[in-house]
């Protein structure tokens, strides 16, 4: 790991003021500090977001559920206010990683990464989240553009993240045994807003899966989603599945998760 300077600002206006020059904000590290460390990242200073309390937050706002940045995935899953706004959150953040990762990681770091594998942005683009920055507000659906890219500009630091409320939803992962991470996780949902489906592991970033959007819309099913056959166009392909093998594992994982959904 190379050198570098460590600051760790009280408020969001003292973190982006200290971020000037070759810095970078530092979250819960699980994936910061594992690229330093290996050398394929480096920066001058470090901007620790653990000392600004405002970010560790889960509250409702009317019926939205906002969760601050830095509020961890251990304590998502274990919030009461989580689990009763969206059951199905808690538990996509109860399944990320190991207690390890869970402990540290963040929800806005987890986002602010990108990873393509990654269970968050399947849940923020299946519940149709709004994800807040010092700056402004995006929706998920534009937030997350490319492999470990997003909407953020250079200094943009995410505040929260808003969910409005879902009626029905679940989140199911074919994991990579070794990583936990998703080799095909889909994020099903029912709200007043209609169905959405939100697969993530298959691309180079999240996306949606119209055509079993399509499908539970006429009929909110596990066989109507299972019906769908899924083009292997563009899907991930390596030692762990082909893109045919993926793509197939789509409708499953949606398949399971409608099941899911309707069991609660
Ligand atoms: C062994 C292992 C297994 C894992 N398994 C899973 C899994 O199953 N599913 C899953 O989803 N993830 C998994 N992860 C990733 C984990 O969820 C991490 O939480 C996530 O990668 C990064 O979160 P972090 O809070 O540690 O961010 P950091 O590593 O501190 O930061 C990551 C990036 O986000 C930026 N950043 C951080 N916070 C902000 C902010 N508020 N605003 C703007 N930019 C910010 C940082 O500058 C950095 O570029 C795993 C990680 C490990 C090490």
């Amino acid at each position: 790991m190379y050198a570098f300077e460590y600051k760790r600002p009280a408020s969001v206006a003292d973190a982006k003021a200290a971020l000037g020059g070759d810095a970078r904000y530092l979250a819960g590290g699980q994936s910061l500090i594992q690229a330093m460390k290996l050398r394929l990242s480096s920066s001058a200073t470090l901007v620790d977001l653990s000392g600004i309390k405002d970010l560790q937050t889960i509250r409702m706002d009317g019926a939205n559920l906002v969760i601050g940045a830095m509020v961890t995935h251990a304590a998502v899953g274990a919030s009461a206010d989580v689990k009763r706004a969206c059951p199905a959150l808690a538990e996509l953040a109860a399944g990320i990683g190991d207690p390890m990762v869970r402990n540290m990681g963040t929800i806005g770091g987890s986002i602010a990464n990108a990873d393509p594998a990654a269970c968050y942005p399947a849940g923020l683009v299946g519940l149709g989240a709004t994800v807040h920055t010092n700056q402004r507000t995006i929706p998920a659906d534009s937030f997350f553009t490319g492999l470990y890219e997003t909407a953020l500009q250079p200094g943009e630091l995410i505040t929260a993240v808003s969910f409005p409320p879902v009626q029905k939803a679940a989140y199911v992962k074919y994991k990579q045994p070794a990583s936990r991470f998703a080799l095909v996780g889909v994020f099903v949902s029912q709200s007043a807003g209609g169905v959405r489906v939100a697969v993530t592991g298959a691309k180079g970033s999240v996306f949606r899966a119209t055509a079993i959007e399509a499908a539970l819309s006429k009929s909110f099913t596990p066989e109507a989603a299972k019906a769908v056959k899924m083009p292997a166009t563009d899907i991930n392909s390596d030692m762990h599945g082909t893109a045919e093998y993926r793509a197939a594992m789509i409708s499953v994982m949606a398949s399971r998760a409608v099941a899911a959904a309707l069991a609660r």
